[in-house]
């Protein structure tokens, strides 16, 4: 869809903001910057809105939203039955890029939930969100502002060349610090279930929180935990190190096959910034396959791992 680019609007300026608030009243959609990833925000209180989301999307209706507060102290109002393990997550990771699964109150419409009796809450660590949803006064839910199944947009032309004129605003706020969704544990079973890694991983929590996190199991639970996902049209191929990746991309280039080497040694949060925005411009490229060598997994290694896999099925 060819878009006007007349809906991007400069987040540093106020009245940027204002219209953006103005606009989620109206029950109207808007794209807007957090630290992990550009986010479609609909007015958490208006089933209008929030309904918006999923035929925007073309996002099935069982895979539910998470809701975006504030401040920490916003919690009570949206959940219940709080566990020690939940507020002691929300304690060292809040605001940031980790999102809990908690019981939810009767505020929280089924349409944001999928029907279930459980929410998931995060509180980004961004400006601009934040800002937002000061003046609101309200909370959003706000998944990934890009049709369901695709690459996550993590600059203001991304979320524009996807959903185009679908989103009545998008703040621009430059490029995402984190570039990949946050962290999603379920605070719901004991012990607590890892439902999508990111930025901060279960060998952080058992260090500085003392808690242990499993890995989720049972029926799949998590649109990040779908086999395919992230997916750009280009094949992606894994490899271990530098070199193989070199020989495949000769092997490649015989066969007259075009791709491209995506290595970052071992500047983690480089990586992480830079991943779907590269596969996102080797699309725009007609490049055939991107080879793209595999981080160590450790820190948000272990998150860039998992969306590389997910995008090479
Ligand atoms: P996205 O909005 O695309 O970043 O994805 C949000 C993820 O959170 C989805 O994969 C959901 O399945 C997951 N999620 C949201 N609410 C719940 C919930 N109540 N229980 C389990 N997972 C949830
Ligand atoms: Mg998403």
């Amino acid at each position: 869809m060819r878009h006007s680019d007349t809906n991007i609007l400069n987040s540093s300026e106020s009245s940027s903001i204002e219209a953006a608030v103005s606009a989620l009243r109206d029950d109207e959609l808007v794209a807007i910057p957090t630290e992990t990833v550009y986010g479609l925000a609909a007015r958490a209180s208006s089933r209008t809105a929030v309904n918006k989301i999923f035929k925007v999307k073309g996002r099935p209706a069982n895979h539910p939203l998470i809701l975006h507060i504030a401040k920490t102290s916003d919690l009570e109002k949206w959940a219940q039955d709080l566990s020690t393990v939940a507020r002691t997550l929300v304690d060292h990771y809040w605001p940031g890029p980790l999102t809990i699964v908690v019981q939810r109150n009767e505020k929280v419409c089924d349409e944001i939930t999928g029907g279930r009796n459980t929410v998931a809450i995060r509180c980004p660590d961004h400006k601009i969100a934040t800002e937002l949803l000061n003046r609101l006064d309200d909370a959003i839910v706000a998944p990934s502002a890009n049709r369901f199944g695709k690459v996550s947009p993590t600059t203001a032309e991304h979320v524009a060349a996807d959903l185009g004129d679908d989103v009545k605003i998008i703040l621009d706020g430059g490029e995402c610090a984190i570039g990949l969704e946050s962290t999603i544990i379920d605070c719901t079973t004991t012990p607590p279930q890892l439902l999508r890694v990111g930025a901060i991983t279960v060998e952080q929590i058992k260090t500085e929180c003392l808690i242990t996190v499993v890995s989720a199991s049972g029926e799949s639970r998590a649109s990040g935990m779908l086999d395919k996902h992230y997916a750009p049209e280009c094949e992606i191929e894994l490899f271990n190190n530098r070199m193989q990746a070199e020989t495949r991309r000769s092997e490649l280039s015989q066969l007259g096959t075009t791709s491209e080497i995506l290595d970052f040694g071992d500047d983690l949060a480089l990586y992480a910034r830079s991943l779907y925005a590269r596969l996102r411009d080797a699309d725009k490229r007609n490049i055939d396959v991107v080879i793209a060598v595999k981080p160590p997994s450790t820190g948000i290694g272990s998150a860039i791992n998992e969306r590389l896999k997910k995008a090479a099925r």
